[in-house]
């Protein structure tokens, strides 16, 4: 008698090596079918530009990585209930694996998946894989969810101790034949335009870009850390591991291993390690806010904010989408994200910050910008961090603190590097008023050869006008739900 094959379900966790669906699907050494599904149907949205190019590499790097172990991976498209249903019939597979996912439509398609698949002829298992400790697992004293962050990563260091790493396994067994598409068929990698061309020279997407990255950073920037990351004139002043881990493709367990290595053998300050790791802990607090409010891409996680008096405007949510907005370093995260896929923190928070209190325009239209737009759009941290940002979430930032773009550029931009990189038409100014190139005089803007209104905008809402008006439209908010 032939064994029976097992499938494997890749999603959010493109990686053979610590991965522990795979480790239990390859545990008895029968035939393995590893599968990806790029699913069409019951997903909440679609995928956005910029990750269906990561996607389209990564799932090179996985496909080569599985043929060097002798096995394959299935590509199909469509519902993936539909799919595993055909693939477990047509294989006499024994068992189906898969790590957990986390938003509100991933979690409805695998609980039934689960209940209609499970039977005594087909086990259906599930595991652990993409953050560090599950966003149900830790609570309160109250026993509710943790809504703060601090108390959060207290719970967190207390209780969390890294499981064993999980090797990738040297042989893959696949079941032929078993039909797949063909990735180009998938449309994923953009074609006229390919506006993806920047993005190479950034970026390796796959587990070994991503263990290059997790090395590099260890072994440089993660000493300074904590000073650096607010830096975005630093160059890789941060990690940049944020795609490789919304792609799975290296797990938050093996990221923490590592630097506890390095603190346990005094190889970095202990310090900005820990500064590190709670910031891996906020993309698991995220998730924890997502788990508890699955709407949370879409609703007020504070509902006093479906009072906010909002701005409508196309015209100023393309200034801000094309980093024409007049503010040096609003422009230059802007610009940056279209280019690389990518922002520095600091910057996504100063340009979210512009759009919600100057432009005074619903955080929804940035979260979808950046959805499109970001290689490490994710559900929880894109959505946690919009509304953190707009102040209508949990733990957020008041509403009434509003980023000086301009000081902010001025602090954060110290050297000025980051601006002149990105916004090369203001390359020429001094630093004096390169965040803010309106106040230079007429003889410096033409040294530097800029022309305001012409070579580059000028601001299109005054900082005080635009903060004012922010807070006037909070106000309102506040009395009409007083009124109520
Ligand atoms: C408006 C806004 C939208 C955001 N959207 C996303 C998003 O779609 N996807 C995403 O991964 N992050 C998002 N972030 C969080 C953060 O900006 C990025 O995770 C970070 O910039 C990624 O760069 P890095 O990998 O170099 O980070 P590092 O500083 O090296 O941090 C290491 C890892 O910790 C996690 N992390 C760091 N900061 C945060 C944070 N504030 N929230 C959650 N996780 C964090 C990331 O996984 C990151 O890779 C958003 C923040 C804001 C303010």
């Amino acid at each position: 008698m032939t064994t029976r094959p097992n499938i494997l379900w890749f999603r959010n966790d493109l990686r053979l090596f610590d991965n522990p669906a795979l480790t239990a699907a390859t545990q008895d050494a029968a035939p393995l079918i590893c599968v990806y599904i790029l699913e069409t149907r019951h997903t909440d949205r679609d995928l956005g530009g910029a990750r269906k190019w990561w996607l389209h590499k990564s799932l090179i790097a996985l496909q080569t990585s599985i043929e060097a172990r002798g096995g394959r991976l299935v590509l199909r498209r469509g519902d993936a209930a539909d799919i595993l249903v055909e693939l477990a019939n047509d294989t006499g597979a024994a068992g189906i694996f898969w790590n957990r996912r986390y938003d509100k439509a991933g979690r409805s398609i695998d609980a039934q998946i689960k209940t209609d698949l499970s039977n005594n002829e087909l086990a259906v298992s599930s595991y652990s894989a993409n953050v560090l400790v599950e966003p149900w697992r830790l609570t309160t004293g109250s026993g509710s969810y943790y809504k703060v962050f601090t108390p959060y990563w207290k719970a967190l260091q207390k209780t969390y101790s890294p499981p064993s790493e999980l090797p990738a396994p040297d042989i893959l067994t696949p079941l032929e034949p078993v039909a797949s598409d063909p990735l180009v068929a998938w449309n994923l990698h953009p074609r006229n335009p390919d506006w993806s061309i920047g993005f190479d020279d950034h970026w390796q997407p796959g587990e070994a870009g991503a263990h290059d990255r997790l090395d590099a950073f260890l072994n440089g920037p993660l000493a300074t850390y904590q000073d650096s990351r607010n830096r975005p004139d630093i160059s890789d002043s941060t990690s940049g591991l944020s795609p490789h881990l919304a792609f799975g493709e290296i797990s938050p367990a093996h990221i923490w291993r590592r630097v506890q290595d390095l603190i346990t053998s005094n190889q970095t300050s202990h310090d900005d390690a820990m500064v590190f790791l709670s910031e891996i802990c906020w993309r698991d607090f995220a998730y924890v806010l997502l788990f508890h409010n699955p709407e949370l891409t879409q609703k007020n996680y504070n509902p006093a904010f479906d009072l906010m008096g909002w701005r409508s405007s196309d015209r100023d949510l393309m200034k801000w989408q094309t980093g024409q907005t007049g503010y040096p370093i609003v422009d230059a995260g802007m610009r940056q994200l279209w280019e690389t896929g990518w922002m520095h923190n600091r910057v996504r928070m100063i340009v979210a910050s512009f759009l919600t209190k100057h432009l005074l325009i619903d955080w929804r239209h940035g979260e979808d910008w950046f959805w499109d737009t970001l290689v490490d759009a994710d559900t929880a941290s894109n959505s946690a961090g919009w509304q953190w940002t707009a102040g209508s979430g949990a733990d957020a930032a008041p509403y009434f603190r509003v980023f000086n773009p301009i000081t902010q550029g001025e602090k954060f931009d110290e050297t000025g590097a980051y601006v002149r990189k990105w916004c090369p038409e203001l390359r020429g100014l001094p630093k004096k008023s390169l965040h803010s190139p309106w106040t230079a005089d007429a003889a410096t803007l033409k040294r530097a050869g800029v022309i305001l209104g012409q070579t580059y905008p000028r601001p299109m809402i005054e900082h005080k006008t635009g903060r004012q008006r922010a807070l006037d439209a909070y106000s309102k908010m506040k009395e009409i739900r007083d009124a109520q």
